[in-house]
């Protein structure tokens, strides 16, 4: 079979039982198909993934994805898919576990992954004793780390970078922490020491398989179809970057900085006084994250690889933290024990207010007084949470255990629970920002509703960011519907969707999820939450696909493909046993239709008033646009045929 440019044309597939690993070749009609990464990863997953098992048993796999334009010069192509069935994400009974893919953004890992020929890997089993993968070119070993068993992630990742990174200097690793390897069920892996991987438990399922890390060098390179075609586009791309003012890296502009922007307040010393350099993703201009080192005080010469400046802000005030430095190392912490962030600090939030209301005491803590403020608390109460140790152990098993073991349930918990849907938290919490597209997509997808084309769509004037000190940069109106043409809606769907100054949450996002699909595909970023993103265009990246590998795909066929892998995704979820009784809007956005949080009801992007019926109303708009039974939320045999699909019709 002929490899097409674009691709390196390889699955490769590893057994850490048997330690045997063996290489398919990529089949070039699916290819085109499902593009490549997120969607391709969806398309293995529909054979490879068997919800009835545990998420934790040795026969589920990992499925690893780079995007078709991974290891090319295409800006912003370092994203790396994961697909799993989620150790965190179930119903509330746990009988059922959801399938879905997480995304990172790796800096060498997804280019060095496809230079050594893979752009798929599959790893299955358990090893007898703790290993981890190396995979050079050619060559594909499982050696021993019992070294590294229980060190922390960074520390993991420094030792592999040391041991393996060659005659360039680098390798790309992909490493998990003591949370990964104690099965946390909401621990994630770390990607290049730069980011998180596996939302949802994708720490817990490398520390399943005995398996610490993976660490890659390829030396191969990627063919281009049409290079002038290609760098043309690449030039025009970085020649719009460097004239754009909100993506010049400027840390107060819209969706930079760690996720956040910066407070007119609390904690503006950390960029001031911390900020050390950029963390971008291979060939990206605007790293959207910085290393830190702390400067004075207790903790003077701390350095943080990465940093969210949002959480810093954001949890700091709910935990009465007021020294930014102590928060920090709260982070830090957490990230080295390959904890995820939110989660955990929602965690220490919800426990301490269980402490102070009297529910829980001393002897649930393990002699911990959970008070605000209480720094000391917080990292022990951290600790117990990556080693199982108290009221970590239940914590550890996720929300719905929690819940049960302290009698309250963290969803009901309207005062200081939070929003979960299918197990998990959710990312975006509509009491605060509206239910725009974005904050909607939490309800029907599992483990992919942040940072996304449905994210440029949150709200005006309720944008989560208040204390902004670029107030134009959130979006009217205008800016939506542009914004909605970019991702390649047809006239008859922009129909379908506005009307009048008016537009539909619900089939607006069925758009962005699809947009997003053919992001995650490609492995080009869909982060920044400002107006405008170069890659977050459906026509551009038609062309970028067509030069890179000498398939011509027009718009259309590309969103085809996104929409194909999507309805791939929710089959496969069907399969699981969820349906739209899944879908459920968590009982805290409920409860704001009728009680306020603040002065505030539960809102549309308008800002008007939501019912719970208005809710219901949403979620039939978005299996109607999807062409899903709006009864079941299963996808109808019209549409699966439509998309090429027939084999799962009926
Ligand atoms: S903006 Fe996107 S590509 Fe750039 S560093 Fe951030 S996540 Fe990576």
């Amino acid at each position: 079979m002929v490899n097409i440019a674009g691709y390196a044309g390889n699955i490769l597939y590893i057994d850490l039982s048997t330690g045997i690993s063996k290489i398919e070749i990529l089949n070039t009609e699916l290819q085109r198909k499902f593009i490549g990464g997120w969607g391709f990863n969806n398309f293995l997953a529909k054979d490879l993934i068997k919800p009835e098992r545990d998420p934790l048993s040795p026969e589920n796999p990992l499925i690893l994805g780079t995007g078709t334009l991974c290891g090319t010069l295409a800006p912003m192509s370092g994203k790396i898919s994961l697909t799993m069935l989620l150790p965190a994400f179930a119903d509330k009974k746990e009988t059922h576990h959801a399938v879905a893919t997480c995304m990172g953004g790796s800096r060498r890992f997804g280019t060095m992954l496809k230079c050594a020929g893979y752009d798929h890997v599959v790893i299955t089993g358990r090893a007898s004793a703790p290993c981890y993968i190396k995979i050079i070119d050619e060559s594909v070993d499982i050696c021993d780390a019992s070294d590294l068993w229980g060190k922390d992630a960074y520390e993991t990742s420094d030792i592999l970078t040391e041991r393996h990174m060659g005659r360039t200097g680098k390798c790309g690793q992909l490493v998990i922490g003591r949370a990964g390897e104690n099965l946390v069920r909401w621990s994630n892996a770390l990607l290049d020491k730069g980011a998180s991987l596996g939302r949802g438990g994708g720490g817990a399922l490398m520390g399943s398989k005995n398996l610490k890390g993976i660490v890659t060098i390829g030396t191969k390179g990627i063919g281009i179809a049409d290079r002038k075609r290609f760098l043309s586009l690449v030039d025009e791309i970085y020649h719009e970057m460097k004239e754009t003012p909100a993506l010049r890296g400027d840390p107060r502009s819209t969706s930079f900085y760690g996720g956040g922007v910066l407070s007119k307040e609390y904690p503006r010393e950390i960029y001031f006084k911390t900020r050390e350099t950029g963390v971008a993703c291979s060939c990206c201009l605007v790293p959207c994250k910085y290393s830190h080192e702390i400067k004075d005080g207790d903790f003077a010469g701390l350095r943080v690889p990465r940093l969210s400046y949002a959480s810093v802000r954001d949890f700091g005030r709910r935990l009465r933290i007021g020294d930014y430095r102590e928060m920090i190392k709260l982070i830090d912490v957490i990230h080295r024990f390959g904890l995820d962030r939110l989660t955990a600090l929602k965690m220490v939030h919800f426990i301490t207010s269980l402490y102070e209301r009297g529910v829980i005491s001393t002897k649930d803590t393990g002699g911990l007084k959970l008070k605000r403020g209480n720094f000391d608390a917080y990292l022990s109460l951290i600790n117990k949470f990556a080693n199982r140790d108290d009221i970590g152990q239940f914590a550890a098993e996720g929300w719905y255990r929690l819940s049960q073991k302290v009698g309250i349930d963290a969803d009901a918990d309207t005062r200081d629970g939070t929003p979960i849907v299918r197990g998990m938290d959710t990312v975006l919490d509509a009491r605060f920002t509206g239910l725009s597209p974005g904050v909607f997509g939490e309800v029907v997808r599992p483990g992919r509703a942040q940072h996304s084309p449905q994210e440029s769509l949150l709200p005006r004037g309720q944008d989560p960011q208040r204390d902004s000190y670029f107030p134009e940069s959130k979006r009217s109106f205008n800016d939506i519907r542009r914004e909605a043409e970019r991702m390649g809606l047809t006239k008859d769907e922009m129909k379908g969707v506005f009307s009048s100054g008016d537009f539909k949450t619900g089939r607006l996002e069925k758009h962005a999820e699809d947009m997003l699909a053919v992001c995650d595909s490609l492995g080009v970023c869909a982060e920044g939450s400002g107006y405008w993103w170069p890659t977050r265009n459906l026509k551009r990246l038609a062309e970028f696909y067509s030069a890179a590998t000498g398939l011509e795909m027009s718009p259309l066929e590309l969103k085809k493909a996104g929409e194909r892998a999507r309805n791939i995704e929710r089959l496969i979820n069907v399969r699981a046993g969820f349906s739209r009784k899944d879908d459920k809007f968590p009982l805290p956005w409920l409860e704001n239709t009728k009680k306020p949080v603040g002065k505030a009801l539960l809102s549309d992007w308008f800002g008007r008033r939501l019912s719970a019926d208005d809710l219901e109303r949403i979620l039939d708009e978005y299996y109607d646009e999807r062409g899903w039974n709006i009864k079941t939320g299963i996808p109808l045999k019209k549409k699966l045929i439509s998309l090429g699909l027939e084999g799962f019709a009926g």
